[in-house]
């Protein structure tokens, strides 16, 4: 995904954080996403630069280092982007996390997945497209069986664990290396 980082061409998109109007002329933030109406073209959603770096700081970070132009808030943005990383929510199927509660089961095996676990959240209803989206859980270790299942929308466990290191917020290295144990252990 390319996010970036534009001059405002005029005052009519809203902000997809606080709803307010960008004004034309400031700075804003285009998150790109595969627009589910028209296969293969792209659309943003707008943020202002403040309302991106503490609901979308991953976004932002992404369209910070690709921005030539000049930006005046530059140091306090990346600031707040590492203040607001480890709170971000994941916005795509599939992502790891910790449960933050002890209520979620494994759609493999049917335990419980205890709260602090690591889990990995899926999409169990990979036919129904960009439309459909039906969240599951998983333990780790459980991931592989789920990959390797028809309904799973992936080739195997490494291609699941590929868009779970993409799509995952707030994670750090050990975590993954983690998911990875399990995954394929
Ligand atoms: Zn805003
Ligand atoms: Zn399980």
């Amino acid at each position: 995904m390319a996010h970036i980082i534009e001059t405002a061409k005029s005052g009519r998109a809203s902000c997809k954080v606080c709803k307010e109007t960008i004004e034309k002329g400031d700075l804003r933030l285009g998150e790109e996403f595969p627009n589910p109406f028209s296969e293969g073209s792209l659309s943003y959603r707008w943020h202002h630069l403040l309302c991106g770096a503490k609901k979308k700081p991953t976004v932002l970070e992404q369209a910070l280092i690709d921005c030539d132009l000049e930006v005046p808030d530059r140091e306090e943005l990346l600031k707040l982007i590492q203040e607001n990383k480890s709170k971000e929510k994941p916005t795509s199927l599939p992502y790891a996390e910790f449960a933050s509660t002890g209520r979620s089961s494994c759609i493999q095996c049917g335990e419980k997945i205890e709260k602090g676990d690591l889990r990995i959240a899926v999409n169990t209803d990979t036919e129904a497209g960009a439309f459909g989206m039906r969240k599951g859980f998983l333990h780790p270790a459980c991931a592989a069986d789920f990959a390797g299942s028809e309904s799973s929308g992936v080739a195997d466990a490494q291609e699941l664990f590929d868009q779970v290191k993409v799509n995952s917020r707030g994670l750090a290295e050990a975590d993954f290396e983690a998911v990875e144990a399990e995954l394929f252990g």
